[in-house]
């Protein structure tokens, strides 16, 4: 064991997720790549945890915070005007789609959907939530609560009241071989029976992921959130959008994850890859939902002046390369290179994605069932092989990978190639 990994395990929690069974220290990073303490250089499939959606040591950001900095102000006070802060604001509220839309800042996806539920309990005066299962949206009390993922939910208390619908377990016997459309009417029947049997009458909000990130990039059927909400609508029963991972363009299909269903949602959350490693999250709310709280309400360092600087020059990094346009073009690449090992490697379940966002299921050759210690063998595979890759799934085997959207071409070819590798390797040793 390293140094620096007994000092960790000496003062660090034990639940700490740490990748590989020997850890690594990234101390560098430049363009789409990051160098360890041992001098390794690894292409970065995960962009960081989704959050280094330009690479790194990108000079528009790297210079945008540093002339904020060199103005001596790292932090002063939202209680002042922070120009910045107005301007990303104008930004988000624009992009969002949200019409009369008002901006929040915080310093993380987990206060985000905090803001978001207590915006939609307040306004609806309940403390009644629907949730999906497989879902995750953060590890505070509120957001454990809505979090349908049992790996993740430490309390078994909540100060919600929630129901959690169907929407990615096409797998379960009751909906298993169903097409698109029989699924969406089966899970808009549930809704409907749990409207009508298990909850009182004054639901707040659904609060989902477009693509279930923590969950496995679990992908509901495109038009499942469209319906949800033709009946979400009957009952006022507002809609939040969680885009923590699928925001910016990353989906290649919309600036959201959302827009593949068709749906403007009454708030949308957000944080991650905005600040392109600096902590910034937020929520973005139809105004007289974020005006509907009636306490004093401050973030001490949400938005603050250097979180602010950052985003602004990543999203406009965004825009002005359409980065979106980069991430439709560069899935396929890695996609339809991944989707045939689907049939024929025996320990591959299912592989799927959209825009960059792409899982594979890692199973058991034998009985078909989740492998998470095989997702496990393909991370030390590809990682020795110097490539990162994310893992996840509600049993942990699934692979998940996200690169930052400045991904090119010929990056795109080299880490298909050796994910591809990696997976025949696994496979090979797991099949004898
Ligand atoms: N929502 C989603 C969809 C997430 O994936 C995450 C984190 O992975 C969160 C919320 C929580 O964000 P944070 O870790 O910044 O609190």
């Amino acid at each position: 064991m390293s140094d620096l990994l007994a000092r960790h395990r000496a003062v660090m929690p034990s639940w700490l997720a740490l990748y590989y069974d020997a850890p690594i220290e990234i101390t560098a990073g430049k363009g789409n790549r990051v160098t360890d303490s041992e001098g390794r250089t690894y292409l970065d499939f995960f962009a960081g945890i989704v959050t280094n959606m330009l690479g790194y040591d990108v000079p528009e950001v790297r210079e945008a915070v540093e002339r904020q900095i060199a103005r001596g102000v790292v932090h002063t006070s939202t209680l002042y005007l922070l120009r910045g802060q107005v301007e990303l604001a104008e930004k988000i509220a624009r992009l969002s789609g949200i019409p009369d839309a008002k901006v929040f800042f915080t310093n993380s996806g987990t206060e985000a959907n905090e803001t978001a539920l207590l915006l939609a309990t307040c306004a609806r005066g309940s403390d009644q939530v629907l949730a999906m299962r497989n879902s995750y949206h953060g590890r505070s009390y509120g957001t454990i609560a809505v979090t349908g993922n049992r790996g993740w939910k430490n309390s078994a208390l909540s100060p919600l009241n929630v129901h959690y619908l169907h929407g990615t377990d096409r797998d379960l016997p009751a909906f298993r071989g169903m097409s698109d459309a029989d699924y969406i009417a089966a899970c808009v029947a549930d809704l409907r029976d749990v409207l009508a049997t298990a909850t009182a009458p004054d639901v707040a909000c659904l609060i989902a992921e477009p693509i279930q990130g923590v969950g496995g990039f679990a992908m509901p059927p495109d038009g499942l959130f469209a319906a949800y909400k033709e009946v979400l609508d009957e009952h006022g029963i507002l809609f939040v959008s969680d885009e923590v991972q699928t925001g910016w363009g990353r989906t290649g299909s919309g600036f959201w994850g959302i827009g593949n269903h068709g749906v403007t949602p009454d708030a949308l959350t957000f944080a991650k890859g905005l600040g392109n490693g600096f902590a910034i999250g937020g929520v973005v709310a139809r105004g007289d939902l974020m005006d509907g709280l009636t306490a004093n309400g401050v973030s001490t360092f949400g938005g603050n002046p250097v979180s602010t600087a950052a985003a602004n020059a990543t999203l406009d990094y965004v825009l002005d390369h359409d980065l979106q346009a980069n991430a439709a073009r560069l899935g396929p690449v890695v996609l339809d290179g991944l989707r045939p090992l689907a049939g024929s490697l025996a320990t591959v379940g299912a592989v799927r994605g959209r825009g960059l966002m792409f899982a594979v299921d890692m199973i058991d050759p034998g009985t078909g069932a989740p492998s998470p210690e095989l997702a496990g063998a393909v991370l030390e595979e590809t990682r020795r092989r110097g490539l990162l890759v994310g893992k996840g799934g509600l049993r942990g085997n699934v692979l998940r990978m996200a690169p930052p959207l400045t991904l090119t071409e010929e990056e795109a070819r080299e880490g298909r190639d050796i994910l591809i590798e990696a997976l025949r390797t696994v496979n090979a040793d797991a099949v004898g």
